[in-house]
C-alpha cells in the first residue's frame, strides 16, 4: 500500500486483478469487496488524573466463508476505517493462502500508546474488549496482537471476555503469554515462515541456500529469526538494518552476535563483526541471492526496484514493495516471494494455539514447527502449481489466485442466505 494509495482501494485492485485469472462471476466479486460488517466505537476511558478521553477504535469482520474472522488489533494514531477494511481483507487471503480454517478480521484503536502510562492502557483495552465482546468469541471472530500490542493486551482482552461472560474462554484470542494459553513457537513463527518459504523457492528455483547470500531489512522479532533460521541453513547472512543503519561483511554476520549487540546498544550499527556500515536504502540494492524485506511496508518504491540486485525476496514485513515496485520486479525477472505466504507463520500459529485451547491440550515446541512446516510447505507447493498451471505473471498473484479460489468455493458451496 503505498502511501499516497488508499489502502481499501488498493485491496478491491488486488481483487479484480486475481479475478482475471479465475472464473467468478462479478457479483461474487463485488461481495467479496466489502467487508461484512465494521464496528466503529468511542471508548470513553478515565486517564490517571480523573480526566476522561475519548478514543475511535474499530473492528472490521470482512469475510466468515471460511471459519471465524481471525486478525490482530493495532493501536497506532494513523489507525483509519479505512486502514482497518483494508487490512481484514489481506487476512482473509493469508488466511486462505496457507488453507487455515479462518475468515478474516482486523481491528485498531486510534491512539499513540507511548503517550500513556501502563493502567491507562489497561483501562482503554478493557474498554475496548467491552465494546468487541458482542462480536467476537471462540467460533466468531478471534483477534491477536499487530502492531504496538502483544501479549499483556492478549491477557487483558482474554480475562475481560471470561469476565464478562462468566466462561474461560482463552481460545477468544491468539498471541497470549504460555501462562495463559499461548503456544509454544509463537514468538518465532513468523521469521521461521520466512526461512521456510525461501528454503522451497530455492529449491523450486533449483538454486543452492548454502553460501547464499542474505540481506535482511529490519532486525526486529521478524528479521532475526528468519536470519537466524537461514544461517543455520548454511546462507551467509551479509548485511542487516534497522532503523539506525545497516551493517555489512561480505564474509557473513554472526546472526546471534548481532541480535545480542542490537539488545546491549539499541542498534545493529557499531556491531564490531561488520566491515562496512552504510545507509538503509544501500541494503536494498545489494548485490545478493535472497533479500528479507522485514521492516515496515511500503520499504522498496519504483525506483529502489531498478537497481535491486537480488535474485530473490521473500517478504517477512506486510506490504513491503510499493504495487509500482512489484510491476517493476516482475518486468525485471526478480522472484518475489508474497508475505501472505511468506509472513503467515503468525496467524498459523495462532491457530495452532487456538486448536490447543480448544483441545485443553498443550503441544511441544517440536509439534509446532513441524505442523507449521508442513502448512507452508503445502502452501508453496500449491502457490507453484497454480503459477504453472495458469501460466501467472508472479508469485504474488499465484497466491492471490489461490486464496480467492478457495474464499470463492467455500461461498459457493454453502450458498446465499436471502
Ligand atoms: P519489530 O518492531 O520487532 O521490528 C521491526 C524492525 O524494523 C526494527 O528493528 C526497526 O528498527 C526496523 N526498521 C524500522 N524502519 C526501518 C528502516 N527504514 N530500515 C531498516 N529497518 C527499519 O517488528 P516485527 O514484529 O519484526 O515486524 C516487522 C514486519 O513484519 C512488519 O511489517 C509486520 O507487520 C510484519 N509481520 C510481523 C509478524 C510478527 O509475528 N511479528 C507477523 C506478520 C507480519
Amino acid at each position: 500500500m503505498s502511501e499516497q494509495a488508499n489502502p481499501f482501494e488498493s485491496l478491491q485492485e488486488q481483487i479484480d486483478d486475481a479475478a482475471e485469472y479465475i472464473d467468478a462471476s462479478d457479483d461474487v466479486l463485488e461481495r467479496l469487496k466489502h467487508p461484512e460488517r465494521v464496528l466503529e466505537t468511542n471508548l470513553s476511558v478515565e486517564m490517571d488524573d480523573g480526566s476522561i478521553e475519548v478514543f475511535k477504535a474499530f473492528r472490521s469482520q470482512f469475510n466468515g466463508d471460511r471459519g471465524p474472522y481471525k486478525g490482530g488489533i493495532r493501536y497506532h494514531p494513523n489507525v483509519s476505517r479505512d486502514e482497518v477494511k483494508a487490512l481484514s481483507g489481506w487476512m482473509v487471503y493469508k488466511t486462505a493462502v496457507v488453507d487455515i480454517p479462518y475468515g478474516g478480521g482486523k481491528g485498531g484503536i486510534v491512539i499513540d500508546p507511548d503517550e500513556y502510562s501502563e493502567a491507562e492502557l489497561e483501562r482503554i483495552t478493557r474498554s475496548f474488549a467491552t465494546e468487541l465482546r458482542p462480536f467476537i468469541g471462540v467460533d466468531r471472530d478471534i483477534p491477536a496482537p499487530d502492531v504496538n500490542t502483544g501479549q499483556r493486551e492478549m491477557n487483558w482482552i482474554k480475562d475481560t471476555y471470561e469476565t464478562l461472560e462468566n466462561t474461560t474462554a482463552p481460545g477468544v484470542i491468539t498471541g497470549k503469554a504460555l501462562d495463559s494459553g499461548g503456544s509454544e513457537g509463537r514468538v518465532e513463527a513468523t521469521g521461521r515462515s520466512t526461512m521456510l518459504t525461501a528454503r522451497e523457492a530455492f529449491d523450486y528455483l533449483d538454486k543452492e541456500m548454502k553460501d547464499a547470500t542474505v540481506a535482511v531489512q529490519g532486525y526486529g522479532n521478524a528479521g532475526w529469526i528468519a536470519a537466524k533460521l537461514l544461517e543455520n541453513l548454511g546462507a551467509k547472512i551479509v548485511a542487516v538494518s534497522d532503523s539506525s543503519g545497516a551493517v555489512y561483511n561480505s564474509e557473513g554476520l554472526h546472526a546471534r552476535d548481532v541480535k545480542d549487540h542490537k539488545n546491549e546498544t539499541g542498534s545493529v550499527v557499531g556491531y564490531a563483526g561488520a566491515d562496512e556500515e552504510f545507509g538503509n536504502d544501500d541494503l536494498l540494492t545489494l548485490d545478493v541471492d535472497l533479500l528479507v524485506p522485514a521492516a515496515l511496508e511500503n520499504a522498496i518504491d519504483d525506483e529502489l526496484a531498478r537497481e535491486v540486485q537480488a535474485d530473490v525476496i521473500a517478504e517477512a514485513a506486510n506490504g513491503p514493495l510499493t504495487p509500482e515496485a512489484d510491476d517493476v520486479l516482475t518486468e525485471r525477472g526478480v522472484h518475489v516471494f508474497p508475505d501472505i505466504l511468506a509472513n503467515a507463520g503468525g496467524v498459523t500459529v495462532s491457530y495452532f494455539e487456538w486448536v490447543q485451547n480448544r483441545q485443553r491440550f498443550h503441544w511441544s515446541e517440536e509439534r509446532v514447527n513441524d505442523e507449521l512446516e508442513s502448512v507452508i510447505v503445502n502452501a508453496f507447493d500449491d502457490l507453484t502449481s497454480a503459477y504453472e498451471e495458469h501460466d501467472l505473471p508472479n508469485f504474488r498473484t499465484a497466491a492471490y489466485v489461490v486464496a480467492l479460489q478457495r474464499v470463492i468455493d467455500a461461498y459457493e458451496e454453502g450458498g446465499n442466505w436471502p
